[in-house]
């Protein structure tokens, strides 16, 4: 098997997995207890906590641990909502957020919140100008994404909080995909508030953090045994959240190195199907994109079937994002960034990881090439159905 999806998930690395163990077999006790086994619990909790601040060089206290980085989205705009009521109800985003930003924005609508989705140019990056012309006095909320993770972008996030702190407007960024994947300073950025999650950096499945700054106003997440200084009810997850702070040194760490090594997979998988496969369009930005991000869209080719057929030679890929395949529709970011529905629907993401070689990379484009042919050949061999 070759696995190029690394954008939906990633393998939970064999010492992450280590150091959850014992708090499944052994130091299982409540983190709120006063005996030893929970009183082990709360300090490895509170280490990871420090583990994972260090990331984004923020202050422990300002981590909360949530379920992943859907629940981190969803909290940081309703909470916005809720403790901002007399500002205003006012929230600006953009047309290419994950659906864990864009569904909770639609329920925030259909109870009265006003949303404006910025568009992004070609590249998929937004316009300063724009976001700046957008800001309303009731603006309560600005969320940008930090990389988007279909294409890769990288968002001008020091540009944004820049303007959001000359504004007095909140900024919340969704950093899921740039957490651990490229340095992030979430102060020096002007950044209020910032999703991320373990599982696509080398983590558990299921623990994901928000960052709070301090001195933000933003009610409790769940109420309930008052958990996460009374942010976040319920009993912690501890495995979960000592496997995502060892993950999390682990990314801080080795980042240099893997960025080098997934940038030049990246590279030589952009060159080659450049230079070996007609009609193909590199889609996102050439430069500013994350390290290990390709997404291509072949013209005449439908994306699930070559999905299915890469499948088919052990190649584990993606459409667009894991969230959007399984179903017909065109994935938004492609269609935000000018693509037409068939050219959306032909496209294709593979997002390797450090370990992978360029050995590999030459059976993935050489099996990528004989598909392509092959789906373009039955294509023109269907009868029109215009
Ligand atoms: C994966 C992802 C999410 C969702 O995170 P989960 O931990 O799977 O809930 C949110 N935003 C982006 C950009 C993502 O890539």
């Amino acid at each position: 098997m070759i696995y190029l999806d690394n954008a939906a998930t990633t393998k939970t690395l064999p010492e992450v997995v280590e150091a959850m163990l014992p708090f499944f077999m052994e130091n299982y006790g409540n983190p709120s207890a006063l005996y030893a086994s929970g009183i082990a619990g709360k300090k490895a909790v509170n280490q990871a906590r420090r583990d994972v601040a260090e990331v984004i060089g923020a202050k422990p206290e300002e981590i909360y641990f949530t379920s992943g980085g859907t629940e981190a989205d969803n909290w940081a705009l309703t909470g916005v909502v809720e403790s901002y009521r007399q500002k205003g109800r006012h929230i600006i985003t953009t047309k290419i957020e994950h659906a864990a930003i864009l569904r909770t924005c639609e329920a925030l609508e259909r109870k009265g919140v006003e949303v404006t989705y910025l568009d992004v140019d070609e590249e998929g990056v937004i316009d300063l100008g724009q976001l700046e012309a957008a800001i309303r006095p009731d603006t309560i909320l600005i969320s940008i994404m930090f990389a988007n993770n279909e294409i890769g972008t990288l968002e001008p996030v020091a540009k944004i909080g820049r303007l959001a702190r000359k504004r007095g407007v909140l900024f919340h960024t969704d950093a899921v995909q740039a957490f651990g994947q490229i340095p992030i300073c979430a102060e020096e950025l002007g950044v209020d508030l910032l999703s991320a999650s373990a599982h696509k950096l080398n983590g558990p499945k299921g623990v994901g953090i928000l960052y709070i700054r301090t001195g933000i106003k933003l009610g409790a997440s769940f109420h309930g045994g008052g958990q996460e200084r009374n942010r976040r009810a319920g009993t912690e997850n501890v495995p979960g959240i000592v496997g995502f702070g060892r993950a999390a040194l682990w990314a801080l760490h080795t980042m240099e190195q893997r960025a080098a090594a997934e940038k030049r997979l990246r590279e030589y998988l952009i060159e080659r199907i450049e230079a070996e496969i007609p009609c193909c369009r590199l889609n996102g930005h050439r430069e500013k994109r994350l390290p290990n991000n390709v997404n291509f869209s072949f013209m005449q080719v439908e994306g699930e079937a070559l999905l299915v057929m890469l499948d088919m030679k052990g190649i584990c890929a993606s459409g667009g994002s894991a969230c959007t395949s399984g179903t017909a529709n065109a994935s938004h970011v492609l269609r935000a960034i000018g693509l037409k529905e068939d050219e959306a629907r032909g496209s294709l993401r593979l997002t390797p990881s450090w370990e992978n070689t360029k050995e590999e990379m030459d059976v993935v484009v050489d099996h990528l090439k004989q598909i392509v042919a092959k789906l373009r050949r039955l294509t023109s061999a269907l009868p029109s159905t215009e």
